[in-house]
């Protein structure tokens, strides 16, 4: 008898089993058995062409074709089932929960620089026994001018550049309106600051359309200059923690009188002498003076009887020295990298 019908099934046989084997996943094992036992499939062919065989071969190779598609089948069977369990496994293996693995974290942020230097300022007033009392961003010209003794035809108008509303009402320049505020809703003895956020329409460098101060304000009967310089010392060593040395210059504001500035000793230098400073070994920090009798007398303060101080400061530039920050600006652009250093 010829073999070569039966060593062809046998081969194909050989060949499907092989590929069986290595199928990949289920979708490459439904292909290799349309591949084979499908309508048009390899084996199914070899069965079709049995009925063409002489009489004498019909029923070995027939036999044969059979054997082999029974014997693919049950191979078919048991690949598909492995495949199933395997990728059963690997799913069961993604989907487990390591109890070991540490947490994400949650991202907390951090009080932005400006905030976390408002909150250092309004504890260590607190400690001196000053409140904390706000007022409205939009002012009218009497409690942000008129009321500090700067009339209309003051020189000191045009050192503000005041962003006009219209022709009475615009954005506080200065925390001092809140002074006004208070002393007209309360009576002395008082003391308070006011912390904000104050407008002028300049912008570069050293200078933002928008900043912040902080104002502070002390009636009673007995207040002198003194205790306006004790308590700034205090501050000005408490928040730079440090010994600094500190000197008042005599200047000029048109609510205060007599005025002067503050500088300290350079915080970068020691008064050594450095950029900053420009070589002075000072830094001017706050302004302040003695309440001049005509804001009194615009509140309804008692001149005779009592005195007060006021001093003023500038939020940022107390940041900028505290934390070595060389550029204004970095304070708004939102900068992560920049403010993640404050968390
Ligand atoms: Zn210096």
């Amino acid at each position: 008898m010829d073999n070569s019908e039966l060593n062809d099934i046998d081969g194909l046989r050989g060949t499907a089993e092989a590929a069986i084997s290595a199928a990949a996943d289920e979708a490459a094992l439904e292909q290799l058995r349309v591949h084979y036992l499908g309508k048009k499939g390899a084996l199914t062919e070899q069965l079709k062409r049995v009925g063409g065989l002489p009489p004498e071969q019909r029923r070995s190779v027939g036999q044969a074709v059979n054997a082999a598609k029974q014997s693919l089948e049950n191979r078919f069977r048991e690949r598909r089932e492995s495949l199933q369990t395997e990728s059963e496994a690997a799913r069961s293996a993604a989907e487990v929960i390591d109890v070991t693995l540490p947490g994400r974290g949650t991202g907390l942020g951090g009080p932005h620089p400006i905030t976390r230097t408002l909150q250092r300022v309004e504890a260590i007033f607190g400690q001196l026994g000053f409140g904390v009392a706000e007022g409205p961003e939009i002012e009218d010209d009497f409690h942000n001018f008129e009321a500090l003794n700067i009339p209309l035809d003051h020189p000191a108008r045009a050192m503000h550049d005041t962003f006009y509303i219209d022709e009475h009402t615009l954005l506080r320049t200065h925390t001092s309106p809140v002074q006004i505020r208070y002393m007209l809703e309360n009576p002395p003895p008082l003391r308070i600051i006011a912390p904000g956020r104050v407008y002028r329409c300049d912008s570069d460098v050293t200078h933002t359309a928008m900043f912040h101060q902080v104002e502070g304000l002390a009636v009673d009967e007995s207040t002198t200059f003194a205790d306006l310089k004790g308590v700034l010392i205090h501050f000005v060593r408490e928040f730079f923690e440090a010994d600094l040395k500190v000197r008042f210059r005599p200047s000029y504001f048109p609510f205060t009188e007599p005025s002067a500035e503050v500088d300290i000793s350079c915080v970068f230098c020691s008064g050594e002498g450095c950029r900053v400073c420009q070589r002075t070994g000072w830094l001017e920090i706050l302004g302040c003076g003695m309440v001049h009798p005509e804001v009194f007398r615009h509140t309804g303060v008692d001149a005779e009887r009592f005195r007060g101080y006021a001093f003023g400061m500038g939020v940022e530039r107390l940041t900028m020295l505290r934390y070595g920050v060389d550029d204004l600006r970095l304070f708004f652009d939102n900068d992560l990298d920049m403010l993640r250093q404050f968390r």
